[in-house]
């Protein structure tokens, strides 16, 4: 068995599973997963079709974006997958998709208020819009970084996509599947023209709080339920 065979088997497990689901389409969007204990992380590659994916087509790179194992060129997001890695110690896996309605909000710049219990539990406070740069570029990279530290697990990038992340990559699909959930019901809501309500505040912070509560869990090398 290689080193990072097992991040490699999720990686292609989990591409697939997105691609069924309908979150990952083409060739677009990328994920990847830490790999524990080292300064490097398991990602797919660039522009490669998710259904015909092996393990062996998957890249290891350390946090300079070096290859430590792979045949084919990394994703173009590498960089930013990298810096949310530097960035957040809480994040073992990272989804990036061009599912639908979350990408129809980054067209008009909505961001997601707090709607949902289950949201703000597991996505954060609110779901913000990441200002446009292109894709690929270290501009992008930079403002992610910059936003990825108000400790939230899902971002909206302007006219491009969804940004998630988990304690470890089932968390991570969750997140997804929650923000997509969040993103139709948000723009029914709003094509309705009424007065859209939001869970109270204080509801907020507690389900923040417990989402807080695992990320320090996971800083500390401790086990996080799922779920509560
Ligand atoms: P890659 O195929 O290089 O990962 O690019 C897809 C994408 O979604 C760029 O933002
Ligand atoms: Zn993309």
């Amino acid at each position: 068995m290689g080193c990072f065979d097992s991040e490699k088997k999720l990686i292609v497990e989990t591409a697939h599973e997105l691609v069924r689901k309908g979150f990952l389409m083409a060739t677009g969007g990328n994920l990847s997963v830490r790999v524990k204990g080292q300064s490097a992380f398991a990602i797919t590659p660039s522009n490669y079709d998710y259904m015909k994916m092996t393990s062996d087509d998957v890249c290891i790179l350390d946090f300079d974006l070096n290859m430590l194992e792979g045949h084919l060129k990394p994703s173009v997001e590498s960089a930013m997958h990298g810096a949310v890695y530097q960035a957040r110690a809480d994040v073992n896996a990272i989804v990036h998709t061009h599912q639908v309605y979350t990408s129809a909000l980054t067209l008009i710049k909505c961001p997601i208020p707090a709607l949902f219990d289950e949201q703000a539990r597991f996505l954060g406070r609110s779901v913000e819009i990441i200002p446009y740069a292109p894709s690929g570029t270290g501009m992008l990279k930079n403002t992610v970084a910059k936003h990825v530290k108000n400790h939230n697990n899902a971002f909206m990038m302007q006219n491009h996509g969804a940004l998630v992340f988990g304690h470890d990559m089932e968390r991570a699909v969750h997140n997804v599947e929650i923000l997509e959930k969040c993103a139709m019901a948000y723009l029914l809501a709003i094509c309705t023209e009424k007065k859209i309500s939001k869970i109270p505040l204080a509801v907020r912070e507690i389900a923040f709080a417990k989402l807080r509560n695992d990320q320090k869990k996971t800083e500390k090398g401790e086990k996080v339920k799922s779920g509560e």
